[in-house]
């Protein structure tokens, strides 16, 4: 007999972890909500060019942890799964013409991304992220507003609140000249430098101060940064960004040698936390501005600006600092009864609380009603519903499953008793 298990680097979100999730994009929908987001959705997989073209060749995520699917003999298109929701939203924003739309465009998406990287604690070949984009709007406040939106997601998921790294990588006028004085300085202390950054040296010199090679670490400590080579237009943005922060209140750290991982990054870039815990596969979220990017992929020139929340990270974190664990949903009553054979009777009155909106398991099963009885009490219910003889007077006994007392009520009066009861805790 095979023995199957979940795909290496995935994981199945058993009954209590998905709960914790189902709460966390609950928070993100009702937020996302609030601010003026409007959700969409994108297929989970999408033309290879769509992130090729869009997150960058020379990248991580399209070089080495790009899921492609194999093609099938004859079919000349090649598909991957998505490693990020951006280059997706832009194809979608680009193909359906959303350009006309009023602008800005808000869109909001929240779901599974893959990535095939080395599994290791809180790095997953699928994980989830609750996204947010911004078309046609070239900022500044709209960046400090994201970044708000994001603290006030960590807040109501109940997380201490992150810390905040915040740059600016320039834009096309300014950052070639800052990347070729990047790549003087490495070129310089070439032997430094490991094989694989070597050869990324020449592709994409921004990579290597992105690297958590240790070696890198060092060298990078010194390299060049581009704070002060951000041409004036840049430099006013990243200014007004952090007025807007200062005003809103929040707290942030300017790290001059924060790039993305993504090549379709412009001007404001930031990165989240858990305090004190700035670790490689703990980032709790991060975002940042794309304004080449819906040309980039055939639209017209679109400002654009959005970031990621990894709620595995959340869920995480949010265990690390030793949050309640969320409660999975409990029935206020279980319909029981002594008789095995009358499956219908107990089916037909848990339809009927059900339909008056309570939250009412029926117990099905052919066992003794002692047995029925224990399975309410064990998975929490407050109330058991006993069917018996009397259901032919209209009877039904309601047990109080705590204080182990009971009394018979009519079954009319059934649903309006335990509708009051519910609202009592
Ligand atoms: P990135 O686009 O790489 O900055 O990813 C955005 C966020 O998604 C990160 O800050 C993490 O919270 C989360 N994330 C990225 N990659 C992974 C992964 N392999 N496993 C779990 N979470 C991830």
């Amino acid at each position: 007999m095979p023995s199957f298990r979940a795909p290496r680097g995935t994981r199945d979100l058993l009954p209590p972890e998905r709960t914790a999730f189902v709460r966390l994009e609950r928070i993100a929908a009702e937020l996302a909500a609030r601010y003026g987001f409007r959700p969409i959705e994108t297929p989970l997989f999408e033309q290879t060019g769509v992130f090729e073209r869009g997150v960058g060749e020379a990248t991580d995520v399209v070089e080495k942890e790009l899921f492609r699917l194999a093609p099938r003999s004859g079919e000349g298109e090649t598909w991957a799964l998505r490693p990020e929701p951006t280059a997706g939203l832009v194809r979608a924003y680009v193909q359906h013409g959303m350009q006309t739309w009023p602008q800005p465009v808000r869109l909001t998406t929240t779901g599974p991304m893959f990535r095939y990287d080395r599994p290791q604690a809180g790095r997953y070949r699928q994980f989830w992220q609750f996204d947010v984009e911004v078309f046609g709007d070239p900022g500044p406040a709209v960046d400090a507003e994201l970044i708000e939106l994001a603290f006030r997601f960590y807040a109501e998921a109940g997380l201490n609140p992150p810390d905040a790294y915040v740059n600016s990588i320039g834009d096309e006028a300014c950052r070639p000249a800052y990347v070729e004085a990047l790549a003087a300085f490495y070129r310089a202390r070439i032997h430094r430098l490991p094989a694989l950054e070597r050869q990324r040296l020449e592709r994409n010199p921004l990579r290597l101060l992105d690297s958590k090679e240790p070696a890198m670490v060092e060298l990078n400590a010194d390299a060049p940064t581009i704070t002060d080579r951000l041409c004036a237009e840049c430099a006013a943005h990243f200014g007004e960004v952090r007025a807007h922060l200062d005003a809103l209140g929040i707290r942030y750290v300017v790290d001059a040698r924060l790039v993305r991982g993504l090549d379709y990054y412009v001007r404001t870039a930031w990165e989240f936390f858990p305090v004190g815990a700035r670790g490689t596969q703990s980032a709790l979220g991060g975002g940042g501005r794309y304004d080449g990017l819906v040309e980039r992929l055939g639209g017209r020139p679109t400002p654009g600006i959005g970031f990621g929340i990894g709620l595995d990270r959340v869920v995480l974190a949010l265990e690390a600092q030793g949050a309640d664990s969320v409660t999975e949903p409990v029935p206020l009553a279980v319909v029981v009864g002594a008789e095995p054979g009358a499956t219908a009777a107990r089916l037909r009155i848990a339809t009927e609380l059900r339909a008056g909106g309570l939250s009412v398991r029926a117990d099905l099963a052919q066992r003794k009603l002692g047995r029925q009885l224990e399975a309410a009490v064990r998975e929490g219910a407050r109330f058991a519903v006993i069917v018996g003889d009397e259901l032919a007077d209209g009877l039904v006994q309601l047990r109080d499953l705590g204080a182990a007392s009971q009394k018979p009520v009519p079954l009319a009066d059934l649903p309006a008793l335990l509708r009051r009861k519910a609202t009592v805790a």
